[in-house]
């Protein structure tokens, strides 16, 4: 089976890097599916998984926005932050909804804290999905 190497990296360093057979994830424009020998491409991406195929399995990231970029035999995602499900933690998710659904109800739809809020809250759910891998 072909396969792509594939890193994400945050501002706090590289969070995954292996080769796999089939990165899938969410840009801003809709969903993506790359494979080895897509075309070379740059798109935004949204608060969303990333799923990586590799010998049959399925691994999940968590990611919080950014930039996904396709060379011919790299993938490279630069995010804001990326957790793996595995090292996801569900309380502090839970907790940072929570946070989030509270603020969104103190405050105006035109507030600029709710827009905030809003994506704290889908960081959080995007989170607690990823742990679950229900994504
Ligand atoms: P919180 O309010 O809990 O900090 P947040 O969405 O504001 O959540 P971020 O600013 O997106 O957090 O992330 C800050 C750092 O904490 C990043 O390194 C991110 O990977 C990590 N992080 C945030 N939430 C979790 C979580 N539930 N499990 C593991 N790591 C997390």
């Amino acid at each position: 089976m072909k396969t792509i190497k594939v890193s994400i990296v945050t501002p706090d360093g590289p969070v995954y890097e292996s080769d796999v057979e089939m990165v899938s994830t969410k840009a801003t424009s809709g969903d993506l599916g790359i494979s080895p020998g897509h075309m070379p491409l740059v798109a935004p991406l949204e608060i969303t998984s990333v799923r990586l195929k590799k010998d049959g399995k399925t691994e999940f990231v968590a990611v919080s926005g950014g930039f996904l970029e396709v060379r011919p035999d790299q993938v490279t995602i630069l995010a804001q932050s990326a957790e793996l499900a595995s090292e996801i933690d569900v309380e502090r998710a839970i907790k940072a909804k929570e946070r989030a659904e509270q603020r969104m109800r103190d405050h105006h739809a035109e507030h600029t804290d709710f827009r905030r809020a809003e994506l704290a809250l889908q960081r959080a759910i995007n989170r607690l999905a990823v742990s679950e891998r229900r994504m």
